[in-house]
């Protein structure tokens, strides 16, 4: 018998919302992935956000309009409410690795939105929003770049982890978004193996993170890829949408 099946038998696998114990190499059970709280239609077509009403397809939700943003828009797969909000805690505090498949797939249900599906020639780079080495220390891994290593994978598209956290920002939370891009200035830097290769040169980047919130760790990162590694433009991809 293989380690791994040594350690199913061990630790039987379960739907990692619910418990029910499960048996198809999945870790969400089907009534809890279809319970998780999709972003849909209409959404602002900037920041991606769940609009409520009835509005016109190309809207602009109020806390974007008259704002300017480096990366061409954002969009997130799921509301980080309840078990979605519930799940993701458990994948990044609850150290539970096994469950980026989990969240992987559900970030890949933005390939509906045809602004990220039509982009073929050339294709996304897929890049990681990086954490600072001593909160990655901690944490045992960036859940970023698990998710885009995985998304890559399935979309056969290249991952490439171009950026890297030089500064560690204290909790943003009390902070609104003029102070949070403030505080954030300068936290991002290519890394020195983009700065050698330049790989990014003309080339549309998706930025992936776990959750995006008001956006301005998405706009640091996208600025520095644009005017640091000169991607064509950058598009903001994550699992949740605080
Ligand atoms: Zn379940
Ligand atoms: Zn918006």
């Amino acid at each position: 018998m293989s380690l791994a099946r040594w350690l199913d038998f061990l630790y039987p696998p379960s739907c990692g919302l619910c418990r029910t114990p499960l048996r198809d190499g999945r870790y969400l059970c089907p009534p809890c992935r279809d319970g998780l709280p999709r972003i849909e239609k209409p959404y602002c077509i900037q920041c991606g956000e769940q609009i409520e009403g009835i509005v016109a397809d190309d809207v602009l939700c109020s806390q974007c309009r008259g704002l300017e943003f480096a990366f061409d828009f954002a969009r997130a797969a799921a509301s980080a409410q309840g078990p979605a909000r519930e799940l993701m805690h458990a994948y990044k505090y609850g150290r539970q690795v096994h469950l980026h498949r989990e969240l992987a797939l559900l970030a890949e249900e933005v390939w509906d939105d045809p602004r990220v599906s039509a982009q073929c020639d050339p294709p996304w780079i897929l890049v990681p929003v990086p954490l600072h080495w001593r909160r990655q220390r901690w944490r045992w891994f960036n859940q970023s770049h698990e998710i885009a290593r995985i998304l890559a994978k399935r979309r056969k598209l290249r991952c490439e982890q171009a950026l890297r956290r030089v500064r560690h920002t204290d909790q943003q939370t009390l902070l609104n978004r003029t102070e949070r891009l403030a505080n954030l200035r300068g936290a991002f830097r290519l890394s020195r193996r983009q700065r050698r290769v330049q790989s990014l040169r003309n080339k549309p980047v998706l930025l992936v993170d776990d959750v995006f919130t008001t956006g301005s760790t998405a706009e640091e990162c996208a600025r520095v890829l644009i005017e640091e590694g000169g991607a064509e433009k950058v598009v903001v991809l994550t699992v949740l949408r605080g």
